[in-house]
């Protein structure tokens, strides 16, 4: 169930072990989250959202309404549990194991991704592995991220840091208000997130993975066993075997299988503006504004930051226009005009790790989903590692740190 990033991954994955495979989803493959992402392949990222230090920052945050945290404060007793976790996440000794435990995961991404985009004829042209340029805004801001760094190094991610003017030479068109970054060597980028559910869901269907239009409202049980989803129209599809990748609506589905979850939303703005006057030759990472600039096929994607406001209220694309204004102070040629927002939902877990698991309930069904800020890079691994999952294989990591059950 579920046709982005992750739920075609795990088809992909699935098909080679064997299995006959069908998705489901709602709505047309690859148009939830996986439609306008930032596009990175964004293997460094093994820090956790919470960090030491995120509850002091909190409160400054949420006064700023175009800060890097926003929340709908109507949703503030809805997302209580999940915020709770997430500050007891950000304490240190938390901190260390989980950046283990998601590395052990991005430190796979590589080599799980490409033989799978190379054997679906994507190749360079849509996928490109390159390092990603963090730059800082005053030396104090750099120092304040030593943790991460420091943090990030001690689990094989390879950082270098650069002075302003390897800045003006990488990136021309910044504006010379950086006096440091960093170069995040393993990054990689795709030129069109869209076109690589749409180029992996073809690839599915030519090795003879089927697609069913289905909105899963329910599921049927017999002898104690889910055996058949049930749809909104009243329809019955039958399986022998269920994995849910419905992203950031997983949660209710999750509990209607047995197993509450504390999966929720951080909701995600970008604009994407034609290619004009403002140059841009790899993805930039505006550490003090929180936001991205990725050089896209179709033009210059830039946003970032969080939003809490859960799944039903409607998009606030005054956050998208303040983000592309922080952008333009970072890339000064960046022109408005063409530009299309865009609001998406991250599935977030309070712990930053996503849910790679099977059911502790059924032996039939497996739970993917909840990949956060890395929904786009760990697609590759988490189909190969629900594959083996599935096919009682034994997987190249402890899956342990990923349960639906670890809360
Ligand atoms: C602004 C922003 C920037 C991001 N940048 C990056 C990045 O640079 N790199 C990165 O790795 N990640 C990034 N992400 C995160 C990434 O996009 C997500 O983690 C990823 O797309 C999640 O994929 P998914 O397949 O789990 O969910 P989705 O793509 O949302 O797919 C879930 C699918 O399930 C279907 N579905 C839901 N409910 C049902 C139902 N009841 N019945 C049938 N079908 C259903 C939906 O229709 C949808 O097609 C970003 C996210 C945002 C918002």
């Amino acid at each position: 169930m579920g046709a982005g990033i992750v739920g075609v991954n795990v088809g992909l994955a699935l098909l080679k072990k064997g299995f006959e495979v069908t998705i489901l989803d709602r709505g047309e493959p690859g148009r939830g989250t996986s439609f306008g992402n930032a596009g990175g392949i964004a293997v460094s990222e093994c820090a956790p959202i919470a960090m030491p230090g995120t509850l002091m920052n909190v409160p400054g945050w949420l006064m700023d309404p175009y800060g890097p945290l926003s929340i709908r404060w109507a949703y503030l007793p809805k997302m209580m549990p999940w915020l709770l976790r997430f500050l007891a996440a950000s304490r240190k000794p938390r901190v260390e194991q989980i950046t283990v435990e998601i590395a052990a995961i991005l430190n796979r991404v590589w080599e799980d991704y490409e033989p799978v985009i190379a054997e679906a004829g994507l190749g360079d042209a849509v996928f490109i592995k390159e390092g990603a340029l963090a730059v800082y805004r005053s030396e104090k801001s750099r120092r304040a991220a030593d943790y991460s760094i420091d943090l990030r190094r001690r689990n094989g991610i390879k950082i270098r840091d650069v002075t302003k003017d390897e800045i003006k030479d990488l990136e021309p068109g910044l504006a010379p208000i950086f006096p440091c970054g960093v170069i995040e060597e393993d990054w990689g980028r795709v030129l069109d997130p869209f076109k690589i559910v749409t180029g992996l869901y073809k690839h599915f269907l030519d090795r003879g993975g089927k697609f069913q239009t289905a909105d899963v409202t329910d599921f049927v049980y017999r002898d104690g066993k889910p055996r058949a989803v049930m749809t909104a129209s009243g329809d019955q599809i039958i399986f022998d075997t269920l994995v849910v990748a419905c992203g950031a609506w997983s949660k209710t589905l999750a509990k209607r299988l047995g197993n509450g979850v504390p999966l929720d939303t951080e909701r995600g703005y970008n604009t994407t503006v034609p290619y004009r006057d403002a140059k841009l030759s790899r993805s930039v990472i505006s550490a003090d504004d929180s936001i991205i600039l990725t050089p896209m096929e179709m033009g210059i994607r830039v946003g970032g930051a969080v939003e809490l406001g859960g799944l039903v209220a409607a998009p606030n694309y005054d956050r998208a226009k303040a983000l592309f204004a922080k952008g333009r102070e970072v890339l000064p040629k960046l022109n408005s005009e063409g530009g299309i927002e865009w609001m998406g939902f991250r599935p977030s877990m309070p712990d930053s790790k996503p849910v790679i698991s099977a059911s502790p309930k059924h032996d039939n069904v497996f739970f993917s989903f909840g990949h956060g800020h890395l929904g786009l890079t760990m697609g590759a691994t988490t189909g190969r590692l629900i594959a083996d999952l599935a096919n009682g294989d034994s997987a190249p990591l402890n899956m342990t740190p990923y349960r639906i059950d670890r809360f």
